[in-house]
């Protein structure tokens, strides 16, 4: 016997016309690349989404059609969001911090019909354009005042002009909610880049799920400024829970360092900002030295890497704003935990109470995980015994886009390539991406803990530690540092720093000191290239 209740579609369209018709007054501003500061509302989103549907159906753009963006966070970057993914089509967000030759490579594997961007990003456009055969328009987010002239790209129009000539009158289709709505390419350290392609249901539901009390906890009464873009797994799905809580928005745009952000931050009185510990560094080393205080930020959601415990009791000892800890992947729309304690939890000691804090936290409800072995053998939940970590639920990939790649489950499982711990309540710790973890002398050392560490000497900006090949022990840490400006600290110190911090055989052999760490397009350290520049690097001990 089947229910006997309603069967609407969980469509992307239900968030705008639900945020336009119940909190349509909200503000979502945004900083602009013009410069200035941009104000409307959702009910300006909604009107203008309606007119980038209209936009895309006068292109003749098929049910499905791919329509990418080039852009910062912004709010045309928005309408676009709900505009192309409303009206049927999919939209692909492109990192724009990938190198040209992979930016088309990616914009012809996913035939990309329209693409969209802000005027940062023209001279990489003007490099690509001639190798997109198949994108028939060009959208840059301007007015027509601020296009130039003799860009050189065939087919180029300022946005405004593109959905001003349509009028905002629009009636959202229904459809499957299977149907396709927006893809993203991992930033895939080996082979041709995957993407993860999102369905709509798979957005509502990843949307009611983060927006819970004990997930991202976003409410009408907060204003969220998400740092972390909107071309990195759709700002980990902010813009939709946003929409379906009615909150305001507000957009960094490009300016990602520490004053903007915080001017931001204290003129828009964000309650809640979402980013990367890499953006939230050079926040607090903007705010540090100046002596600034947050006047309203009170939480903040840090993921994309493991959060330096320094970080997490800089937010909450100087400055009162509660750290969530959150893990996921592109490939997991992206939640996948979220640290938050329980009930039990809130008579114990403050140094307990930091123990948990720094795990990843708690599934989600809607993702089921498991730590597994070597031979596929599922391990015990103690805290202690780590596998690799895999991951099933109704946001999480069953196939990457064109099949690249082959079957990427194992019996139904998508496996993280993370490397995790889970204890007896539930809370994962990961200890390596398990390309990185760092074996020595047959015992596994996370190369996570060894950096959170160097990390939290006051003289380190940034620490990377890596497996150095070593004759007697296979592989032996070592730690790659970079000091903060004006600040000292000798290879002695920092290896000093470690006593009874860790094992002793865990701690490095060396340190090399680096003006720069390389980081990949969504600001992870990229350890393939480390090792690489360190290739001819001998520990002291070979
Ligand atoms: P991406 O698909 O680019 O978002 O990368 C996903 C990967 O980032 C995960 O598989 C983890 O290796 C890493 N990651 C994300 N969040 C965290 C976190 N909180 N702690 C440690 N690693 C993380």
């Amino acid at each position: 016997m089947l229910g006997l209740m309603q069967g609407q579609p969980l469509l992307i369209s239900s968030l705008i016309m639900f945020a336009e018709r119940h909190h349509g007054d909200t503000q979502i501003v945004s900083r602009r690349v013009e410069g200035d500061i941009h104000r409307y509302t959702w009910a300006d989103v909604g009107r203008r989404a309606r007119q980038v549907a209209r936009a895309l159906d006068a292109q003749k753009l098929d049910f499905s059609d791919r329509v990418a963006t080039l852009a910062w966070n912004g709010y045309r970057h928005l309408e676009l969001y709900f505009g192309v993914s409303g009206s049927g089509r999919v939209l692909h967000t492109i990192n724009p911090r990938l190198h040209p030759d992979q930016i088309a490579w990616i914009a012809e594997h996913a035939e990309d019909r329209v693409l969209c961007f802000d005027a940062t990003f023209l001279p990489l456009v003007q490099a690509v354009h001639g190798r997109c055969p198949g994108i028939r328009q060009y959208v840059m987010l301007c007015d027509a005042k601020a296009l130039p002239a003799d860009t050189g790209i065939p087919n180029l129009v300022a946005y405004e002009d593109w959905i001003g000539r349509h009028p905002a009158v629009y009636d959202w289709p229904e459809f499957d909610e299977n149907s396709a709505s927006s893809m993203c390419y991992t930033s895939g350290t080996t082979g041709n880049p995957k993407a993860a392609l999102y369905s709509h249901r798979s957005t509502l539901l990843h949307a009611y799920a983060a927006a819970l009390p004990d997930v991202m906890g976003l409410s009408a009464r907060d204003s969220v400024l998400p740092v972390v873009p909107m071309f990195h797994v759709n700002a980990w799905g902010i813009p939709y829970s946003a929409a379906l809580t009615g909150c305001k928005l507000v957009f960094p745009g490009g300016a990602l360092d520490g004053k903007s952000v915080y001017e931001l931050i204290e003129a828009e009185g964000v309650t809640y900002a979402a980013g990367v510990p890499t953006v939230w560094q050079m926040l607090l080393g903007h705010m540090g030295p100046n002596k600034l205080r947050f006047s309203t930020l009170n939480r903040t959601v840090i993921g994309g890497s493991a959060c330096p415990p320094a970080m997490i009791t800089a937010f909450r000892e100087q400055y009162g704003v509660e750290v969530l800890h959150a893990w996921g992947m592109t490939e997991m729309s992206p939640l996948g935990t979220l640290c938050t304690l329980k009930n039990k939890h809130q008579s114990l000691p403050e140094d307990e109470k930091m123990k948990i804090r720094l795990k990843q936290g708690r599934a989600i409800y809607g993702v089921d995980m498991r730590i597994v072995g070597d031979d596929g053998e599922t391990l015990p939940w103690d805290g202690k015994t780590y596998g690799d970590l895999q991951v099933r639920g109704p946001w999480v990939v069953r196939e990457y886009f064109k099949g690249e790649g082959g079957d990427p489950l194992r019996e139904g499982w998508f496996p993280t390539g993370d490397v995790a711990t889970i204890d007896a309540d539930g809370y994962m710790q990961i200890t390596d991406r398990s390309k990185d973890v760092i074996k020595s002398g047959g015992e596994w050392i996370s190369s996570i803990d060894i950096e959170n560490i160097a990390m939290a000497h006051p003289a380190v900006a940034m620490a990377a530690c890596v497996g150095m090949p070593h004759p007697k022990w296979d592989e032996r840490p070592l730690l790659v540092a970079v000091k903060k400006p004006g600040a000292e600290v000798s290879r002695e110190e920092l290896l000093a720093f470690y006593e009874g911090k860790t094992a002793k055989w865990q701690v490095p052999d060396d340190v090399v000191f680096v003006d720069a760490i390389p980081l990949g397009a969504t600001g992870k350290m990229l350890k393939t290239r480390l090792r690489e520049q360190l290739k001819d690097y001998r520990l002291p001990s070979v």
